[in-house]
């Protein structure tokens, strides 16, 4: 990784670009940028489909763009931004033109593969990347990192387990460490039965205990898949295979990550759990500032445990490992099939396990085809997306009668 230039203690504000600005990631980074005493500015924000939340946020941040996915709502968006000098933009493009515009730091927080295209052009356009989108590196981990090298940009893991990692890794050389642990929290099911969890509904599965995080991703965590994703996403970050990565369940959430050395020495990354801990990190890097983060009281947690993952209760994560140890373009099948799924859980279409089954059976049935290669481009990663997804709502749908086919 390249390293920005140490500035001086006295510096001119270093501007900041958020992707994903009306998100839960985007609002803890407003939330340290206003902590953070005039050392950042907000050159540019970016929203998907709520150009009211987009407008309030550009606002509140002083923003010179706003950019919001949906074409369809520009007009609101411009007239919630009337009186101000915040200029204005719709669709993909400007999505694009907002990670292009000149910057320190890119917080790349859109949530899901709509966040691939425009992380992808800030990569190469050599920035420096808070990267809190997991879809990158999962659906095309490949095509990021060898973008990053060629293009001299700087990824900084923002997700709380890499951002632990790279902490606790402190430069150390590759060819020294035995094994990287993440640990889970175990979500909202970690002690209930399986016959409980395969009633599960949305609203319990989206009462995190430790973590206030946006719908998909708590849904993803409920299941433990967040963990089979950020498996992938440590894979490639940290350039480590497959085998010396692993999982254990720690309830607590205050140990996010372990790096064990080959001389027996483990660094381990601790803090409260809090998202103002590694988004500070990362918008600061390599220096540090304070943030408004919750403190880590040890003694008033008492005792900090760990367990084993149990693949049987929390099959997600068995399909998400082989999916990564499989490789070839199972993670980006994966992926996909998991989005499409978790949507179809959240709208009451199909029960809590039926995410998994249909996930394992999008790898099983990719495997022939579409999936036996690793995608080395973003196009080719985002055309197994589409294949999957529109195959697995195809089979999600009753009446089509193929459903049979992906369980
Ligand atoms: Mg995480």
């Amino acid at each position: 990784m390249q390293l920005r230039q140490c500035p001086a203690a006295e510096r001119e504000p270093w501007s900041v670009i958020i992707l994903g600005a009306t998100g839960s990631i985007g609002k803890s980074t407003a939330d340290v940028i206003h902590g953070a005493n005039g050392a950042f500015r907000v050159e540019a924000v970016a929203g998907g489909r709520d150009p009211k939340a987009l407008a309030c946020a550009a606002r509140d941040l002083g923003a010179s763009f706003a950019a919001l996915a949906d074409p369809g709502g520009y007009a609101e968006l411009k007239e919630a931004l009337a009186g101000t000098q915040i200029a204005a933009a719709a669709g993909e493009d400007a999505v694009i033109e907002a990670a292009l515009r000149p910057a320190s730091i890119v917080v790349a927080a859109i949530a899901g593969t709509a966040g691939v295209k425009p992380t992808f052009a800030a990569l190469s356009a050599g920035r420096v990347v808070a990267l809190a989108n997991k879809e990158c590196l999962v659906c095309a981990g490949l095509a990021f990192m060898r973008q990053a090298a060629a293009s001299r940009a700087t990824l900084l893991p923002v997700d709380s387990e890499h951002n632990a990692i790279f902490q606790a890794l402190g430069g150390a050389p590759l060819d020294t460490v035995e094994k990287i642990t993440l640990t889970a929290s175990g979500g909202p099911f970690w002690t209930w039965t399986r016959a409980a969890i395969a009633r599960a509904t949305p609203e319990q599965a989206l009462a995190h205990p430790n973590w206030s995080m946006g719908p998909k991703v708590t849904i993803d965590s409920a299941g433990l898949m967040n963990k089979g994703l950020e498996l992938v996403e440590a894979h490639h970050l940290f350039n480590i295979d497959p085998a010396r990565l692993s999982v254990v369940i720690h309830p607590q959430s205050v140990v996010h990550g372990l790096v064990f050395f080959s001389d027996g020495s483990v660094t381990a990354g601790l803090a409260a759990p809090d998202m103002k801990v590694p988004i500070g990190h990362c918008l600061s890097f390599p220096q540090r500032q304070t943030t408004a983060a919750r403190r880590l009281d040890l003694t008033a947690i008492g005792q900090l445990t760990f367990e084993r993952p149990d693949f049987d209760r929390f099959p997600a994560l068995r399909v998400a490992i082989d999916a990564l140890r499989t490789g070839q373009g199972l993670p980006t099948v994966m992926n996909a099939a998991n989005e499409v799924a978790v949507e179809a859980f959240l709208s009451r279409c199909i029960p809590f396990y039926e995410i998994a089954r249909i996930v394992e059976g999008a790898c099983d049935l990719a495997l022939a085809g579409i999936g036996a290669h690793e995608p080395e481009t973003i196009a080719d990663a985002l055309e197994i997306d589409r294949e999957v997804r529109a195959r697995t709502r195809l089979a999600l749908q009753p009446e089509t009668g193929a459903a049979s086919s992906l369980r």
